[in-house]
């Protein structure tokens, strides 16, 4: 057994370290922001790099711009009416014309 601190022992934990931090996939959140550019996020250039080498995240990115930009399932579409049908009940109706604009916006270029 020694009693010399092992420097370089030291420099591969160190190193492992390191390799975790960069390589813990990203999480929704933060693919989000990455996935809208309107978006500041100080996490972003961390997350575009690892993503860039990550092919499952990778695909949940492109997953998730897929899912942004497809119009609502006829399911979804139940539930906006009926959160527009309580807006209506609250606020003044130009605000829910606003949500049923940008709701009607999204439609056209949709998958479905
Ligand atoms: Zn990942």
């Amino acid at each position: 057994m020694s009693s010399n601190p092992d420097s370089h022992e030291r420099e591969i934990e160190r190193g492992t370290e390191i390799l975790a931090s960069s390589s813990r996939c990203a999480t929704l959140d933060e693919l989000a922001t990455l996935a809208d550019a309107s978006v500041v996020a100080p996490s972003r250039p961390r997350v575009a790099a690892h993503v860039a080498a990550c092919a499952r995240c990778t695909a949940e990115l492109a997953l998730l711009r897929e899912f942004e930009s497809a119009s609502p399932l006829p399911e979804e579409e139940e539930a906006v009416e009926w959160i527009v049908a309580r807006l209506r009940g609250r606020f003044p109706e130009t605000l829910v014309a606003a949500v049923k604009a940008g709701n009607a916006a999204r439609a056209p270029r949709g998958h479905r």
